[in-house]
């Protein structure tokens, strides 16, 4: 399986970045070692002093397609949840500074918790789904689905001109505001909708 994210979706963490807002969907991977599921803790990275949280909306793929129409997208996910893109962003920025790829800053071990999936049918409307973060009891990150520049039937059909998607894929979808660091120690718990689905603590 392989991880793939789309970066600068919501318009106000655009802002808070100081980002450029995309005129096409900014996509990049996580290779499966990214992966961090059943609750399990984050490790604190040696090579970072920033490792920041972004909470996403995540789809599972259930079938292998390639030039998806996005009218028909929605016939290639059949499961949502939620996990966290975790980025170190002092080496994103560097990054950044110099127009190099993100690969190492977003797709360390680790750096993508998620949730288990539930079956999208039983989440009524997808298109304005609400989800939040809270760390330690506050709350950090709120967003909904209704504010993505892109949604999720444009997204898979934008990625599978490139990237043949297969069953079991994973695709996060964007954070919105309210990005921010982690500290060991940092209890972290995210919802979709009231419902509480992951929570990772940082060790
Ligand atoms: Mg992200």
């Amino acid at each position: 399986m392989k991880i793939l994210a789309i970066g600068r979706n919501y318009v106000d963490h655009i802002a808070e970045l100081n980002s450029e807002r995309p005129e096409e969907p900014v996509i990049f991977t996580k290779p499966e070692t990214a992966l961090l599921q059943n609750n399990a803790p984050f490790y604190y990275p040696d090579f970072s002093n920033n490792i920041h949280y972004e909470v996403e909306i995540i789809l599972r793929i259930c079938k292998n397609g390639k030039y998806i129409d996005p009218a028909f997208a929605h016939n290639y996910f059949d499961a949502i949840g939620i996990g966290i893109d975790f980025t170190a962003r002092d080496l994103q920025d560097k990054a950044k500074a110099k127009g190099l790829p993100w690969d190492l800053s977003k797709g360390f071990n680790g750096s993508a918790p998620v949730s288990k999936f539930i079956d999208k049918a039983s989440l009524g409307d997808i298109s304005n789904l609400s989800f939040s973060l809270k760390i330690d009891g506050e709350q950090k990150q709120m967003g909904n689905t209704s504010m993505m520049l892109f949604n999720f039937n444009e997204i898979i059909a934008y990625i599978s001109r490139f990237i043949l998607l297969k069953k079991g894929d994973i695709i996060f979808t964007g954070t919105p505001k309210g990005v921010g660091p982690v500290a060991i120690g940092n209890k972290l718990e995210a919802f979709i909708e009231d419902k509480k689905l992951l929570e990772v603590e940082i060790k």
